[in-house]
């Protein structure tokens, strides 16, 4: 990538500082110089979303629709480039930059199918009644509008999936909002290339340029002064808890607060139960090395703890994972920071007393797979034991019986998921946990493993805090959009003056709830 595929201009403002990314093999600076973006793109970004707000807002579900289609068509057509740049800057297989690509292409295309039916738009109209006593009953109709122009933050763990076009921007732009993107500083040249992409096809569609801006830079106050600045309405973010905390807090104690939809750390607790594990136990423990290590264990979804209770079962399963895990490859994580914040974390771990090393291979400066173990009452005691360790890691506590293994999942944190393993033997627990667990995670999921999200209508992708700063919304499948919309009702309004969703004859031929009911009819 050459500097010359940069727009400096852009702005006619841009700071001439520039920053390299680092390629997380070895530590080297990549080709390509980028542009450290300044408060100055901040403000020239923010005005001209500010400005084509209403234009963009206003545009037809068709058209932002096909706005969507081309973004994608744009990323199919640049595959090749984007992908090889994508795995220079990530280490991450071809093979996966490639599946993530198609799932980030998915991701558009299943939003501007959504867009058509309407749904989304959430159409409920009360008719009046002026005969009601004591007092008439007004005629009130409310649909959903885009919230404002919105930060997103790109994740350096999916550059494509959840960064410059994936889930976050492809739902903001399909609810009408204009997009400042904060690039993750791992990934700039594929950042680049993919807003080069939504460029072409603003061009295309015909759409201000202002609907989606790209701000690059090494610096956190770009990140904290964009969450800052007063025309963004609502923030999207995916990385650790500490970043995402404090972005929250700027967001809430801005003179006007607004929403922060962060997805920040989970561990995904897993539950072996008793007759599942006794029966299937090392079947049990190649799935879950396999989940385990999956990209590098860098998945928000990794199973990072497994509860089951002593027994021949789980002392297999300790066994079979020890020799799986004692043949697997050291592992290329995504920046040299986070294989830092990975090597510190295992080693914090490992100093804590009553702590087992399954895994116990050399380090050799490598990053390599870490299995602990650690008993109920251990684990209790210390709150550390339930963070996420970002890469290739795992804590199993091991419980007396049925009684701890609930009791300790009373006690859980929010988390994105849950996974129980049961049989029918299993199920009056299984039962249990499911009661206790959906109150903590967005997903439960029965004997698969939480690695694999699926983009679909029904997917949940939160949790409560501090998985998602929001419980009440997904990251993930067509659901996402309702982040970045809000309701509005109109009172007596007269039919000309409606939104065309919302009057009497339903000429597109909708699903609304009138009167309480859900219907397709004009009224
Ligand atoms: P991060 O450190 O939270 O950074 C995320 C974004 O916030 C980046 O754009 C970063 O860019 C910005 N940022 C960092 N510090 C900031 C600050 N003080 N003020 C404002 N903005 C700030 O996440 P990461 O770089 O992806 O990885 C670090 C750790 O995050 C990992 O080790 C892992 O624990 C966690 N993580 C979790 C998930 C998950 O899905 N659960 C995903 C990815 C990462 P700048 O540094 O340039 O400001």
């Amino acid at each position: 990538m050459s500097s010359s595929t940069i727009d400096v201009n852009k702005a006619n403002n841009r700071v001439t500082d520039t920053f390299q990314a680092v390629n997380p093999v070895d530590g080297t600076k990549l080709v390509g110089d980028f542009k450290q973006d300044s408060l100055l793109n901040i403000n020239h970004a923010a005005q001209v979303a500010q400005d084509c707000f209403l234009e963009y807002k206003s545009t037809t579900s068709q058209q932002r629709a096909t706005f969507l289609q081309t973004i994608a068509q744009q990323l199919e057509d640049n595959r090749a480039v984007i992908v090889s740049r994508a795995q220079l800057e990530s280490g991450l297989p071809e093979a996966r930059l490639n599946g993530e690509l198609g799932r980030t292409i998915g991701q558009l295309n299943l939003f501007a199918n959504n867009l058509l039916n309407e749904g989304w738009q959430q159409a409920v109209i009360d008719t009046a009644d002026s005969g009601r006593q004591p007092v008439a009953k007004p005629d009130i109709r409310s649909h959903n509008v885009a919230i404002g122009p919105v930060a997103v933050f790109g994740a350096s763990n999916f550059p494509l999936a959840f960064s410059t076009a994936g889930g976050d921007t492809a739902s903001a732009l399909a609810a009408g909002c204009p997009v400042i993107m904060k690039g993750h500083p791992a990934h700039p040249g594929t950042s680049e290339l993919v807003e080069q992409c939504i460029n072409r096809a603003l061009s295309a569609c015909h759409l201000p340029a202002g609907v989606f801006t790209l701000l690059q830079g090494t610096t956190n106050e770009l990140g904290s002064e964009l969450v800052r600045h007063p025309n963004i309405k609502a923030v999207g973010f995916t990385g650790s808890t500490t970043v995402g905390r404090l972005l929250m807090d700027i967001a809430t104690s801005r003179p006007e607060p607004i929403p922060f939809y962060g997805e920040l750390g989970s561990a995904n607790p897993v539950y072996l139960l008793k007759n599942q594990l006794e029966k299937n136990a090392a079947q049990l423990a190649e799935q879950f090395v396999l989940s385990m290590t999956m990209g590098a264990g860098q998945f928000c979804t990794k199973p990072g703890l497994i509860f089951a209770i002593e027994g021949l079962g789980l002392d297999t399963f300790v066994k079979q994972s020890q020799l799986l895990l004692a043949s697997q490859q050291p592992y290329t994580l995504l920046t040299q920071g986070i294989k830092q914040s990975y090597l510190a974390s295992c080693k914090k771990r490992e100093l804590e007393p009553n702590i087992t090393k399954v895994t116990n291979r050399a380090e050799d400066g490598k990053v390599l797979a870490k299995l602990y173990q650690i008993s109920a009452q251990d684990w209790l005691n210390n709150p550390d034991f339930e963070e996420e360790i970002f890469g290739p890691q795992a804590l199993i506590i091991s419980c007396k019986d049925n009684e701890q293994l609930q009791e300790l999942s009373e006690k859980l944190r929010g988390h994105l998921t849950a996974t129980i393993h049961c049989n029918e033997e299993d199920f009056d627990q299984a039962e249990r946990l499911t009661t206790i667990l959906n109150n903590k995670v967005g997903r439960v999921l029965l004997n698969g493993w939480p690695t694999g999200v699926e983009v679909c209508h029904s997917m949940v992708h939160g949790g409560a805090y501090p998985a998602a700063t929001m419980s009440n919304s997904t990251s993930v499948g067509s659901g996402a959009i309702y982040r970045w919309l809000r309701p509005v009702s109109y009172q007596n309004f007269p039919q000309a003056l409606l939104p065309d969703v919302l009057r009497d004859d339903n000429s597109k031929g909708i699903w609304r709830q009138v009167n309480g009911q859900i219907s397709k009819q004009s009224i």
